[in-house]
């Protein structure tokens, strides 16, 4: 056997078409490119491909603008916490949302997760405050009204000056169940208690809805 037929199978170990799914960056672009394309798939959204094109962006940036990025990553990690008072993200004891007396303190919307609260801002109607429950009530995951923040919730409702929850919890069994169980925790309070609407989404088309979410926009009709 010759050195040129030798070398094909020291780089290629594995016989082609043995692997799923073709060649892996591992194989072909390092282990370095490798590990960072397992790492970005761990991200949700990110697949095999969408990584892959990521980590070569990575190595086509400059040195220091992908040292950003980490540090970024860092920083992130170290310095991030929930506020004391409505478990945003934040990187002080209370948010900026808390401590902003130009918003209403009479208001709050409960949501799920943090993330949610980024999104309702974005909209710029809602200028109370917020609760984020860290989760939503699902008894088939195990997760149960005492897995979330709902006492710092009552708390501040029991401090008064309350007089409206609205519940954003996500139109879901989940989202649902969370609202109800509020709903009759909340009302002997004597506080309103609000849901978000449901309706079709913006730009959506009618034909293309689901039963269920016709139904609920017809329910949560308004007068014009
Ligand atoms: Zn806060």
């Amino acid at each position: 056997m010759s050195k040129e037929q030798e070398k094909p199978s020291r780089f290629f170990p594995h016989p082609r078409g043995s692997g799923k799914g073709g060649a892996q960056a591992a194989e072909v672009s390092g282990r370095g490119v490798s590990r960072m394309v397992e790492s970005f798939m761990k991200l949700p959204g990110i697949g095999r491909k969408s990584a892959e094109r990521l980590a070569f962006a990575l190595l086509g940036m400059p040195r220091e603008e992908a040292a950003g990025i980490a540090q970024a990553i860092l920083d992130l990690k170290n310095n991030s916490r929930y506020c004391s008072v409505c478990n945003n993200i934040t990187e002080d004891e209370v948010c900026s949302i808390c401590h902003d007396v130009a918003r209403d303190a009479s208001r709050i919307c409960v949501v799920e997760e943090p993330s949610n609260i980024l999104i309702l801002e974005k909209t710029g109607i809602f200028r109370g405050r917020y609760h984020a429950l860290l989760g939503a009530i699902s008894p088939l995951d195990g997760i149960g009204p005492e897995d979330l923040k709902i006492d710092g919730l009552m708390e501040r409702l029991r401090a008064g000056g309350i007089k409206e929850v609205i519940i954003a919890t996500n139109p879901t069994v989940k989202g649902e169940t969370t609202a109800l169980y509020l709903s009759k925790l909340i009302k002997p309070l004597e506080i309103g208690v609000t849901r978000i609407a449901y309706g079709l989404p913006v730009g959506g088309d009618i034909e293309y809805a689901d039963e269920n979410t016709v139904q609920r926009a017809l329910e949560g009709r308004r007068e014009m």
